[in-house]
């Protein structure tokens, strides 16, 4: 689990683009993406106390952007803001 606002998100974004990692949405705010070896990790995007939070499946430990939660954020990102236009 990582924040956004504790974390680098602009170029953890442009790393992960780089990795082409699969995203799919489950629903708003929660999304399956494969890893590079294959399996899928579940990725929740939600709000708590104001900071924007990133909870990935993977073993990645907290604090740290892992590719899964920024790939899922990156969609979530571009979906909220596709919401607030209609
Ligand atoms: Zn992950």
């Amino acid at each position: 689990m990582f924040t956004l606002e504790t974390t680098e998100i602009a170029r953890a974004i442009e790393n992960a683009k780089a990795l082409h990692p699969k995203v799919r949405m489950i629903r708003f705010g929660e999304y399956s993406v494969s890893g590079s070896t294959g399996n899928a990790y579940t990725v929740h995007c939600y709000r708590d106390n104001g900071q924007k939070v990133v909870d990935c499946s993977c073993p990645t430990r907290d604090g740290i952007a892992c590719k899964h939660g920024v790939a899922a954020v990156s969609l979530h990102i571009a979906i909220a803001a596709r919401k607030r236009a209609h």
